[in-house]
């Protein structure tokens, strides 16, 4: 039996695949629902409309969660639409969508832009990453994009991602994101695939969940755990909400500072390996629910440095209004560190901001336009890998027997997201089974 604290994406699918091997689970999540950062909101004020907390696109690439959606019988609900990419540059708007329009971009000369298209066909043939480990990202990129390229694409995207600080993100960061979205193209790279499911990944966390209770695993909801037990280097329980719960197996799911506070004093020299790399930045993200459409675009990257929030993400140019009550939603995401003011503004004060910011953007945008507006916050979403730490990464075997770490900071160097927490949650349910 295994015990897997955390009910989001990674820990349902690993319970499913350690399930499918014979290995019996159960599943603990302190939430009254399941699906983690991936879940939904409920739009109280427009009728009960349900849609993503934050914005979930599918690849037409991701091999593994297609394989997923077949088993359990979701693959004919995946919808797939050619989106499109904007830059907002110096208060405009550029197509950024096909190879054309991105060498077509004003701030670059003809020199940058060949640099550019070499910058991407060099990383498509870069197969073994570890050199680029020890490489700092700009360093890296100027030399093979040139400094006018670097300064204005490759720099506002680290900016945005990195909350200003990229000086310590290695070269694998670019890359990993260069061969992953340029995957999802189309033969001739004219076109971007984005798959959907109509609710949201909220249709595979139900159907995992259901194919765990079906396997007779179980799910308990609304159960926080408060400590791993431990006695003479063992594993020996779980403290969940108070209660004693006897165990000989764990896996910790949660983000790894969060999995240290489940650690009582036996484990002081596993929390220092965990403690050597648990460095995460958080978000505040708003969603704004529209009566109308406002981009053709499904990411606007925004370069501009005096606007908060670094693109806009309008799912519904995604996934079709219909499902989300006919409104068109769009996500104006902000990567924050620990010290950002923006993670420590209130809700009225980001709204005032990012609103204020939006219709500077996009003056013809009236209130009555505005339906809905929600604000998300997170503290630990994007794990912090910098230069040459692949050493630090925690394993998933500790030094106490039957306690396990599984979570999103040891998924280097590919990018995190639901392809390769589902395909690392498959991997670490194989080893453990
Ligand atoms: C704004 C935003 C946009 C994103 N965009 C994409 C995208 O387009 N595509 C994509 O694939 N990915 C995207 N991601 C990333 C994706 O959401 C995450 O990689 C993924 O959801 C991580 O899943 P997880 O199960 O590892 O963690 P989580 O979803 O955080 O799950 C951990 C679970 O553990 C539970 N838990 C914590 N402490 C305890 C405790 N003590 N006891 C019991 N339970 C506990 C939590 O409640 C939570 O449910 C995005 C994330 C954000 C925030």
């Amino acid at each position: 039996m295994i015990d897997i604290i955390g009910g989001g994406i990674l820990g349902l699918t690993m319970a499913y695949e350690l399930l499918k091997g014979g290995t019996p689970v159960r599943v603990w999540e302190r939430s009254t629902s399941l699906g983690g950062l991936m879940g939904r909101t409920t739009l109280d004020e427009l009728g009960g409309v349900s849609c993503d907390r934050y914005y979930h696109a599918i690849l037409s690439s991701d091999r593994t969660i297609m394989g997923l959606l077949e088993e359990l019988g979701l693959r004919s609900r995946v919808g797939m639409v050619a989106t499109k990419m904007g830059f907002y540059h110096a208060a405009q708007t550029y197509p950024m969508t096909t190879p054309l329009e991105f060498l077509r971009f004003p701030p670059l000369s003809m020199l940058d832009r060949i640099r550019l298209a070499y910058t991407i066909l060099a990383c498509r043939g870069i197969k073994d990453w570890r050199a680029l480990e020890q490489l700092p990202v700009t360093a890296w990129l100027e030399g093979l994009s040139g400094k006018t390229a670097t300064r204005n694409i490759w720099t506002p995207l680290l900016r945005a991602k990195f909350d200003g600080d990229f000086s310590q993100v290695p070269a694998t960061y670019i890359w990993s994101r260069l061969v992953r979205t340029t995957d999802t193209r189309t033969k001739g790279g004219s076109q971007e695939m984005m798959c959907y499911l109509p609710n949201g990944y909220q249709e595979l966390v139900d159907a995992l969940a259901a194919a765990i209770c079906a396997r007779g695993g179980t799910i308990t909801l609304g159960a926080t755990v408060d400590q791993v037990r431990i006695a003479d280097r063992q594993v020996v329980g779980l403290s969940v909400d108070g209660q004693e719960i006897a165990s000989t197996r764990v896996v910790l799911t949660t983000q790894t500072p969060i999995a240290r506070r489940l650690l009582p004093p036996a484990a002081v020299d596993v929390d220092a390996q965990w403690g050597q790399l648990d460095g995460y930045l958080g978000i505040v993200c708003m969603l704004v629910v529209l009566r109308h459409s406002l981009t053709p675009y499904y990411t606007l990257n925004i370069t501009d440095e005096r606007i908060p929030f670094t693109g806009i993400i309008e799912t519904t140019n995604l996934i079709d209004p219909s499902h989300v009550g006919g409104f068109h939603l769009i996500y104006l995401p902000k990567y924050v560190a620990p010290n950002s003011p923006y993670a420590q503004m209130d809700d009225a004060q980001l709204k005032e901001k990012f609103l204020g910011y939006l219709r500077q953007m996009f003056p013809k945008l009236h209130e009555g336009t505005i339906a809905a507006v929600r604000i998300g916050r997170e503290r630990y979403v994007e794990p912090l890998h910098p230069v040459g730490a692949t050493d630090l990464i925690p394993t998933l075997r500790s030094a106490i027997s039957g306690l396990y770490l599984a979570n999103t900071s040891q998924i280097y160097p590919q990018l995190t997201n639901g392809e390769s927490v589902c395909s690392f949650a498959r991997q670490v349910a194989i080893e453990l089974r």
